[in-house]
């Protein structure tokens, strides 16, 4: 949103694909409906509906409900609300936002198991997220939208057993010094400490060291083992929310072969990019937390800066003009970048989490083991895409996007190496699914 509005103040001709009903991306979902108000932070749903108004009213053609499915030559495919459709621009800019970091443990499937992203979306909508307000929810995991989760949870009334922490404290300490830092956004930092404080004013059991987390339950969870400084525990409950941080979304950017970098103190795939998103690739770019995890107010810094700097380089605004409009945007994407670059520290995941038992499944779509994975590399399988063609893991419908992370860690973990090293799952268009009837009817119509 914010990129279309720089690039129309710029005088470009400016089309925004994203396949929700409403503008609003992942922070911003739902901001119009009037019951947004009474659920988001206000100061947050101000500069929401904001950014919605200038959005819309900045003459971009928006389509929503739209499936972008593959991206080639600066020809965008895609199914607008249910119709096969192809867009050409001489310029694309991605943003398809970031996701949880998916995890496979023991039971992750069974329902009443949910990511901090879903729990949000349900305590937004119903008010609670168990099936009984009454039945208590265990967290676990590690990373600020489960302290935002937790704040929620309490402001709804849930009962919380327990905290879970898988969190690394050798890492945490080291990362204090860091912490003057964070001071360059005082409010941010604030506001992060008055939602710690209110964990612990509110008696939330906090358990460290967590190894082994599991969930059990046939229809659903009845209940959360772990264990913690050697000994097995067991929480009963009907809801276990597991949260271990935020990566970029890569799928477009893969396909799209873009040069990536990996991120080793959160263990992530990054586009590389210049400073205005502009990739590898020439005329893409590639902007909000799918370039890095910085957060919304970055993402929309840089949006801003990325619709600038297309109209800069289709020669509609000059270089000069560029640098003056994104003079004061840059230096406030720094200090930003800087002041939150404390929180890529505290809240780096611990590899820990990635020592999956052997039955465990990590590919959902083709049920593949964490046992096969190991087995594929046991007989020389030696990076992702190897043990992808000796096991199936990531070649179903969602293409890795949900065991791709586990699947490295894992291969990366047999072979005694950095993830980095076993490389990324290779995707292919469509890179969302799309029947065969549409992708047949864009084929017939070219
Ligand atoms: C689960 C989750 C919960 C979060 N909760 C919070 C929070 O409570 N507070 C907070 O400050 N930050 C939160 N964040 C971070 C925040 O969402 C981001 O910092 C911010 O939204 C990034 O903006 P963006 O424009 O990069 O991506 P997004 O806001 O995620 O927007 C990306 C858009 O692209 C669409 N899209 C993706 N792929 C396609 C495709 N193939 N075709 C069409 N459309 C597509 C998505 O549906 C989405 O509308 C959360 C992130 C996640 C993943």
């Amino acid at each position: 949103m914010a990129a279309a509005c720089s690039a129309r103040e710029c005088g470009l001709e400016v089309v925004v694909l994203d396949d929700q009903t409403t503008p609003g991306g992942q922070l911003f979902r739902h901001i119009e409906s009037p019951l947004a108000q009474t659920k988001i932070d206000s100061k947050e749903y101000q500069q929401g509906l904001e950014l919605i108004n200038s959005f819309r009213g900045s003459g971009a053609w928006y389509y929503p409900k739209t499936i972008v499915w593959g991206i080639e030559s600066h020809q965008v495919s895609c199914t607008v609300d249910g119709t096969p459709t192809i867009f050409q621009s001489l310029s694309i800019i991605i943003a398809p936002g970031a996701m949880e970091r998916p995890v496979p443990f023991p039971g992750w499937t069974i329902p009443g198991v949910l990511g901090a992203g879903g729990a949000e979306i349900i305590l937004r909508g119903n008010g609670t997220v168990t099936r009984n307000a009454e039945d208590p929810v265990v967290l676990a995991g590690n990373g600020p939208l489960l302290l935002l989760l937790a704040n929620h949870l309490l402001d709804s009334g849930a009962k919380i057993a327990a905290w879970l922490d898988t969190g690394s404290w050798s890492k945490r300490i080291r990362s204090l010094p860091r912490m003057f830092s964070a001071l360059g956004d005082f409010p941010y930092l604030s506001k992060g400490m008055g939602m710690a404080l209110k964990i612990v004013k509110n008696k939330i059991p906090i358990v460290s060291g967590i190894k082994n987390i599991e969930a059990v339950g046939e229809e659903h969870i009845k209940a959360v083992l772990y264990e913690a400084k050697g000994k097995k525990h067991e929480i009963k409950s009907s809801c276990l929310i597991r949260h271990e941080g935020i990566i970029p979304r890569i799928h477009i950017p893969n396909a799209l072969e873009v040069e990536l970098q990996w991120d080793q103190e959160q263990r992530y795939w990054y586009p590389i990019t210049n400073q205005f998103g502009a990739t590898s690739k020439d005329g893409i770019y590639l902007i909000g937390d799918a370039g890095h995890v910085d957060g919304g107010d970055a993402s929309q810094l840089k949006g801003y800066l990325a619709g600038v700097d297309v109209a800069r380089y289709l020669g509609i605004i000059s270089l000069g003009e560029a640098a003056y409009r994104s003079k004061k945007v840059l230096q406030e994407l720094k200090a930003i970048q800087r002041a939150r670059s404390f929180l890529r520290y505290i809240f780096a995941p611990n590899p820990n989490i990635f020592q999956i038992p052997d039955k465990t499944i990590v590919c959902r779509c083709e049920m593949v083991t964490a046992e096969e994975i190991r087995k594929a590399v046991k007989e020389g399988a030696t990076n992702v895409n190897e043990v992808k063609l000796y096991t199936r893991c990531g070649m179903g419908p969602c293409q890795g996007r949900m065991c791709g992370p586990a699947l490295a860690e894992i291969t990366a973990g047999e072979l005694s190496r950095s993830p980095s090293s076993v490389g990324t799952l290779q995707v292919r268009h469509p890179f969302r699914p799309v029947s065969l009837e549409n992708y047949c009817k864009l084929h017939s119509a070219e």
